[in-house]
């Protein structure tokens, strides 16, 4: 699965499912106008800021 910039965004956190991963978007807790669960891959998005940490998954 293609994430897009939530994969290296600092605001994103992963859950894990049973048989898949989630994307969340820490932004939706505080601004409603960002989805709690970004459609992917996010290719813009005005509330992306890079978290050196996180790696992109490999393609
Ligand atoms: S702010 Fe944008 S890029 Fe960052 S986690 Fe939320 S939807 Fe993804």
């Amino acid at each position: 699965m293609e994430v897009g910039l939530c994969a290296t965004c600092k605001h994103s956190r992963t859950v894990k499912g049973a048989r898949s991963v989630f994307w969340m978007c820490e932004r939706s807790r505080t601004d409603p106008s960002f989805p709690l669960y970004p459609r992917l891959p996010v290719i813009r998005c005005r509330g992306y800021e890079t978290d050196p940490s996180k790696q992109p998954p490999p393609a």
